[in-house]
């Protein structure tokens, strides 16, 4: 494995690359490094190496690693990219900036009562089942503009649409079709595009990326 900077900078210039090939701003595209199952001493050398933004899947597992090293570093993002149990959702809002996993009626209330009750609006991103996988998180495309409506008569702050496409196929035709949803729906921002393909998704209208173990080595 590289150091992590090298890393860093590899990432970002195949970012900038697939930008400016899809003629778009490499400004327009959020890295989000995901951290989840790394520890702190291995997040230290990418905020040395000055990312700012990251990602972690569970909440347990963010609030045991994320407060010291906020409190550190005030200016770091934090963003929920894992699914959310309607329970945990006043310890989300607490942690988090940002959810990307809001998938269902359910949420919705949970997280419009949290967000409330703390007195923080966090911008959501509403999860897809792209694939119309069973087991898979997030709505199902029938169901979408129902929950839009839902979180819009909610006052929750969507700003987008997040898919994970499936495993093991050609991603590039779910990512088209999650930016023609956003669009469709008139949103801005597309959570799409991990490791193995953030340069298509890129390529696609990605406006925020979520990158593992290209940064971070892999997950043991
Ligand atoms: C783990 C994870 C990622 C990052 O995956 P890599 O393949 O390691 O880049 C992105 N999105 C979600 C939802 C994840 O759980």
């Amino acid at each position: 494995m590289t150091d992590p900077a090298t890393a860093l900078s590899d990432v970002r210039n195949r970012i900038a690359h697939a930008a400016k090939i899809a003629r778009r701003s490499a400004d327009d595209v959020a890295l989000i490094a995901v951290s989840k199952t790394h520890p702190a001493e291995a997040i230290m050398p990418l905020i040395a190496a000055g990312q700012r933004l990251f990602g972690e899947n569970r909440v347990q597992e963010a609030a045991a690693k994320w407060p010291a090293l906020r409190e550190a570093h005030p200016d770091l993002s934090l963003h929920l990219v894992g699914q959310l149990q309607s329970n945990k959702a006043d310890e989300a809002v607490a942690l988090f900036d940002c959810i990307h996993s809001l998938d269902r009626p359910s949420l919705v209330t949970a997280l419009a009562r949290a967000m409330d009750k703390a007195g923080r609006h966090l911008p959501c991103f509403v999860q897809v089942n792209i694939g119309a996988e069973e087991q898979k998180g997030g709505c199902a495309i029938a169901d979408l503009p129902a929950l839009l409506a839902q979180a819009r008569g909610a006052d929750l702050n969507v700003i987008g649409l997040m898919c994970v496409p499936p495993l093991g196929i050609e991603p590039a035709p779910f990512f088209a079709l999650l930016d023609k949803l956003a669009a469709d729906h008139g949103l801005r921002d597309r959570s799409m595009g991990m490791s193995d393909d953030f340069e298509t998704a890129v390529m696609l209208g990605a406006t925020h990326v979520r990158v593992g173990s290209a940064l971070f080595g892999a997950r043991s």
